[in-house]
């Protein structure tokens, strides 16, 4: 295994931001590569120690001579993010110079060349960040960006053009559901890495062997050794499912078996009011329609103080806030509904 350090530029003269990255090499350049990035929302830290706790794993493939095609690990990608503090409270999702979310604003490129890179030297750091991540993860065979929700169940998000392909990782991964998406205009680091595979001749686009997809490992607080060790288990458990490692003691992934639910299906359930949150559901809660999902307290004991909330349709929850508090049009949680939502927000990816 090979470690080197990424070096960033700042935007000042004195800064710069710095990130390891590891990589094995392979023995044999026909099987698939990988690469796996955690923590691009800086804060958002399930995927970092699922990486902790793969790094032995992989280790001791590589001690064996089992890996079979390189691995490329970027546990934390966000230095920028990783050092913003605002009042003391960790700031990870958006920079704050700018503004932009870290996940938005990836290049979406033609086809898969980074020669197509745009020069982004004087564009600022993050956009530097955002160029090199794609030059790392660019023609690797699987791409895993491993995020997380506020609250939540584990969640996948995969491109229309990979399903059914990908449910073997699915199933390998122990996934709760699959989000199925279909565009991306603001340029998410996944749409970064797919994209420019929907053009190009199908001997490069590869359907059949490419993975990419947006990994949302739960809520924010879930971060502890016992689900980093599952988590850890399930992607190399994938890695050996897609041919990157050799391993035959593990069992082949069985059939997926969660929820597949097309992003068009989402409801997103804007809070009407300021207030705080009273929840009457939490992640993989079953509601029917008409069901208080919850009830809103924002002018405390006075009549007419309190506004529920109903499920618009049937489904399951797949997400609620971490935080009690919340502004009015802010959302509320994703009910994952049985059918096309009223107010579909069509179909991009959201995190
Ligand atoms: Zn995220």
């Amino acid at each position: 295994m090979q470690k080197t350090i990424e070096r960033i530029a700042g935007d000042s003269e004195g800064v710069a931001y710095e990130f390891p990255v590891f990589r094995f090499e392979g023995t044999d350049k026909s099987a698939p590569s990988a690469y796996l990035q955690a923590a691009l929302h800086a804060g958002e830290l399930p995927g970092v120690v699922a990486i902790d706790a793969l790094m032995p794993m992989l280790a001791k493939a590589e001690a064996e001579g089992r890996i079979r095609d390189a691995i490329t690990l970027v546990p934390w990608a966000n230095p920028i993010g990783r050092a913003q503090y605002h009042f003391g409270e960790h700031q990870g999702r958006f920079n704050l110079g700018t503004r932009t979310n870290f996940n938005r604003a990836f290049p979406l490129l033609a086809a898969p060349d980074a020669r197509l890179l745009a020069d982004v030297n004087l564009g600022g750091a993050d956009r530097r960040l955002k160029k090199r991540l794609v030059e790392l993860s660019l023609g690797n065979d699987i791409v895993l960006d491993l995020h997380c929700d506020d609250e939540g169940l584990a969640y996948l998000y995969i491109h229309t053009s990979l399903w059914p392909h990908m449910a073997d990782c699915a199933a390998a991964m122990g996934i709760d559901a699959v989000l199925l998406w279909s565009e991306d205009s603001s340029g998410t680091f996944e749409g970064a890495s797919i994209m420019p595979y929907q053009n190009v001749p199908a001997s490069v686009a590869r359907f059949d062997r490419r993975v990419v997809t947006t990994v949302e490992y739960r809520g924010m607080l879930d971060v502890d050794s016992s689900l980093a060790a599952s988590d850890a288990a399930g992607l190399y458990r994938l890695l050996v499912t897609r041919g990157v490692i050799r391993d035959p003691s593990v069992p082949k992934a069985s059939s997926f078996s969660g929820a597949v639910v097309p992003l068009e299906n989402i409801e997103m359930m804007p809070s009407p009011k300021a207030g705080a949150i009273l929840y009457d559901v939490k992640p993989g809660d079953r509601v029917n329609k008409g069901d208080r999902l919850a009830t809103i307290v924002h002018a405390p004991g006075e009549a007419g103080g309190r506004t529920e909330v109903f499920a618009p349709q049937s489904g399951f929850i797949l997400t609620r806030r971490s935080r009690r508090i919340i502004r009015a049009g802010e959302d509320l949680l994703k009910l994952a509904g049985d059918k096309r939502s009223a107010d579909a927000r069509s179909g991009t990816l959201e995190d």
